[in-house]
């Protein structure tokens, strides 16, 4: 090897192993010309048993840990504040970089613990009543960063112990016995809009040398980008959740502006080719409750007609006020008057409850309230900051 290959070796920033697949594992063997079947071990030493540490990996050759810890890394991103609310629901909020941060939060219930993960960094649909699209775009989050969510929340929720009612995490436990069993794609970002990477996300989840995750149990919500519906459907089939928000196009283009790229005719189609490959046979539509926008009585009658177009089940969203929206929560009275209605058309219709209230744990609401604090945009146009996290308090990090 000549002098100036060595030197770039050396100075070659690490690799991450936390964003390579089995597949892609195996592929990095063969080129250093190991065994693929060391691509297996260390996916279930990064994955299974959430170890970062080469040294560590003990069944692994002396001489090929050495290896690693010069060429490689296990990394995710670094923990800004960790939140534990009454109810056991847990909020991370990780930094990203570039002064953007992203959050996951964690609902332990009975029968399933569901971790909500985010894939972007802000979000170019721009709904006016999220509080991740008042942030705009910023950027997509790699592979390892979006698995990265996952094996930190794992790791810590095992660490801490604080979610004692499931069981321990292994691989051999039932689905439901994990502390982590469901995943959902409804943290920040557009899912299928960095959809390469969260392909990538998805194939680690599922895959039985990593996560092992049920496609049954592995949620995309999507504000409806349609030709993406069609590639998910083509390429890794999982369950889908469909924010639907409004009945009809003119309500929809403003609370939902993909929807003037893709109507709802155009989404509902897309929804009945989905399942066709779904491992469910129905798609969630996600519907959230604004006060006097989306919530009259003649709103749910039209949503009988569209739901009535597409094996589904309806989850109302009590809306999570934040200052800039300027919209209203629907009243309790509004939302059951609606529910009822659908019901009576037989449409199987639930309402999402609200949890880890105390800690803001609501879609959006932690990045947001950073947002707002700084007043980023307008402070980063004006020259005064270059991070707006920079006035957050560092609760836990991690390198
Ligand atoms: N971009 C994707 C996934 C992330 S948003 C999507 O829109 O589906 C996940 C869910 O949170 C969506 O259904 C969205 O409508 C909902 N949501 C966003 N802001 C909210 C708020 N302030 N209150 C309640 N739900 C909200
Ligand atoms: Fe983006 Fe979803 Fe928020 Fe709309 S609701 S701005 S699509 S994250």
């Amino acid at each position: 090897m000549s002098h100036a290959q060595s030197v770039s070796i050396a100075t070659d920033p690490p690799i991450n192993l936390m964003g390579l697949d089995p597949v892609a594992l195996a592929a990095l063997m063969s080129e250093w010309g190991d065994k693929p079947f060391r691509g297996k071990q260390l996916s279930r030493w990064i994955h299974q048993r959430g170890v970062s540490n080469f040294q560590d990996m003990t069944d692994l050759a002396l001489a090929f840990r050495e290896r690693l810890t010069t060429r490689c890394e296990v990394a995710c991103s670094s923990v800004l504040t960790r939140h534990v609310s009454r109810d056991l629901t847990h909020k991370w909020l990780f930094d990203v970089g570039a002064g953007n941060a992203v959050e996951t939060v964690y609902i332990p219930e009975d029968d399933r613990g569901t971790l909500c993960i985010s894939s972007q960094a802000g979000c170019a649909v721009a709904c006016p009543f999220c509080s991740t699209g008042y942030q705009g775009f910023n950027r997509n989050l790699s592979v390892a960063e979006i698995i990265g969510q996952l094996w930190w929340a794992r790791h810590d929720l095992t660490q801490s112990g604080a979610v004692t009612r499931l069981s321990q995490v292994d691989s051999e436990s039932a689905p439901d016995q994990r502390i982590i069993s469901n995943v959902v794609f409804m943290g920040m970002g557009e899912p299928l809009l960095n959809y390469d990477a969260v392909l990538g996300s998805l194939r680690l989840m599922l895959d039985d040398l990593a996560y092992g995750l049920s496609r049954r149990r592995v949620t995309i919500s999507t504000s409806g980008v349609v030709p993406m519906m069609d590639r998910l459907g083509q390429d890794c089939p999982v369950a889908l959740a469909v924010s639907l928000h409004a009945p009809n196009d003119a309500l929809r283009d403003r609370l939902v502006p993909l929807n003037k790229k893709y109507p709802i005719a155009e989404l509902l189609a897309a929804c009945n080719r989905y399942l066709a490959h779904a491992p469910r046979d129905f798609i969630t539509f996600e519907y959230i409750m604004l006060d006097s926008v989306n919530d009259e009585l003649s709103h749910a009658r039209e949503l009988i007609d569209l739901a009535q177009q597409v094996p589904c089940k309806i989850n109302l969203i009590p809306f999570n006020p934040f200052a800039q929206s300027g919209l209203k929560r629907s009243s309790a009275n509004r939302v059951r008057a609606f529910s009822q209605c659908l019901q009576d058309a037989g449409i199987v219709t639930t309402v999402r409850k609200t949890r880890g209230d105390d800690i803001d744990a609501a879609c959006g609401q932690l990045a947001g309230d950073i947002q707002d604090r700084t007043r980023a945009k307008q402070r980063r146009e004006n020259g005064i900051i270059q991070s707006k996290l920079q006035d957050i308090p560092v609760v836990e990090s991690r390198q």
